[in-house]
């Protein structure tokens, strides 16, 4: 199986400022070009663009083409659910809504010490045990965001499962906060197959500071520096797939383009990554992998990730012009809440999976930007 994964979370959209407004002739053709290069493997999830990510999935794929010719992976997105009843209805609406009979992957979404109590509460394990034996599931995991020593817990507690998906990229390999490394380790002890997931980071490194950039270029200038950031993550060994979240054409050409016949980095190349990490890493940017996960739940619509987007290019490139970056976010809050509108409830911070300190970074932004 080729490693390369389509994360259905950024597709193309018709209305920018609609994250539900996906455009499915682009993600058709999309998709289209990626299964005709061999790759197969499909992710989504229920909040991915409020729901509509499914439903995209079944009109540009499994419309189009016989079951066997992909793979899809959904989640139980326990979140979303509020008693252990409405389990079955959401995973019978998750059918419904990709237009599949089964799935080949379905994961606990983002596993916590939190979300791991909740799951056992709900019987969420069982019940994926159960869909597994009546074949509605071909393989059962989840996705984790939690230290190694929850991750631990988890595996030890349930050796039935098969994959996990862990948030690896080579910024956060040594990050205090994230453990990429250890996770990764943890992972590799149970002897579980590894996907990963933000190996860019939800785009940041595929727009680092020109000082990596250089670095790249001197080692490998064929390679993007978005390819360092997803062959450093497929070169791990025990990774089945490494998972990208394609919005353009020219993300997905350049991503076949080194995932089709992928050749693992060298031993010299990883420590280079390792490098280009701590040159990132002193840019002091926002770690928001703009997963969106904060934005449905915040009373003042503030544009959360759009605003860090612009942010961090301001701190990466544009101190010395502040007012490109102030059109940039005067255009992303045009008819969304600006930094200062934020009544600092912390509803987003319950849901980021980065733990960032949103609120605090609204405040400094506000005083740069607006
Ligand atoms: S803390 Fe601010 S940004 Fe976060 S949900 Fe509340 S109002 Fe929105
Ligand atoms: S702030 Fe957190 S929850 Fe919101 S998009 Fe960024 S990483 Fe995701």
């Amino acid at each position: 199986m080729k490693k390369l994964g389509f994360g259905l979370m950024r597709l193309p959209l018709t209305d920018p400022a609609d994250n539900r407004t996906i455009d499915v002739e682009r993600t058709a053709k999309m998709a289209d070009r990626f299964l005709a290069e061999g790759f197969t493997y499909f992710d989504t999830a229920a909040p991915y663009h409020q729901g509509e990510s499914e439903v995209a999935f079944k009109k540009a794929v499994a419309e189009r083409y016989p079951r066997e010719s992909y793979i899809i992976t959904d989640k139980l997105s326990l979140f979303k659910i509020e008693k252990a009843e409405d389990i079955p209805s959401f995973f019978d609406t998750q059918l419904e809504k990709l237009g599949v009979g089964y799935l080949d992957y379905y994961l606990l979404h983002a596993m916590s010490e939190s979300s791991y109590s909740r799951a056992c509460e709900f019987g969420a394990f069982e019940f994926a045990a159960k869909k597994k034996a009546e074949g509605k599931i071909k393989h059962v995991g989840f996705s984790f965001h939690d230290s190694p020593e929850v991750l631990d817990r988890i595996l030890t507690e349930h050796p039935e499962m098969e994959v996990v998906q862990l948030q690896i990229n080579y910024l956060d390999w040594h990050d205090p906060g994230v453990r990429a490394r250890e996770c990764y380790e943890v992972a590799r002890r149970h002897g579980k197959d590894i996907i990963i997931m933000e190996p860019v980071k939800g785009g940041a490194l595929a727009n680092v500071s020109c000082e990596a950039v250089e670095l790249f270029c001197a080692a490998r200038p064929q390679l993007s520096t978005a390819g360092w950031a997803v062959s450093f993550c497929a070169s791990l060994p025990g990774v089945i797939m490494v998972l990208s979240g394609m919005s353009t054409e020219e993300q997905m050409e350049d991503n076949i383009s080194y995932m089709k016949d992928f050749q693992a980095l060298t031993d010299d190349e990883i420590m280079l990554c390792k490098r280009a990490g701590e040159i990132v890493k002193n840019d002091n940017a926002v770690a928001c992998t703009a997963c969106r996960y904060c934005v449905e739940g915040c009373p003042q619509k503030v544009a959360i990730p759009d605003i860090f987007r612009i942010y961090n290019n301001y701190l990466r490139f544009q101190k010395a012009n502040p007012e490109g970056a102030r059109r940039g976010y005067d255009h992303v809050t045009e008819n969304l809440g600006r930094a200062s509108d934020c009544i600092e409830c912390g509803l987003c911070e319950e849901s980021c999976p980065q733990h960032l300190d949103i609120r605090a970074y609204l405040k400094e932004i506000a005083e740069v930007l607006e």
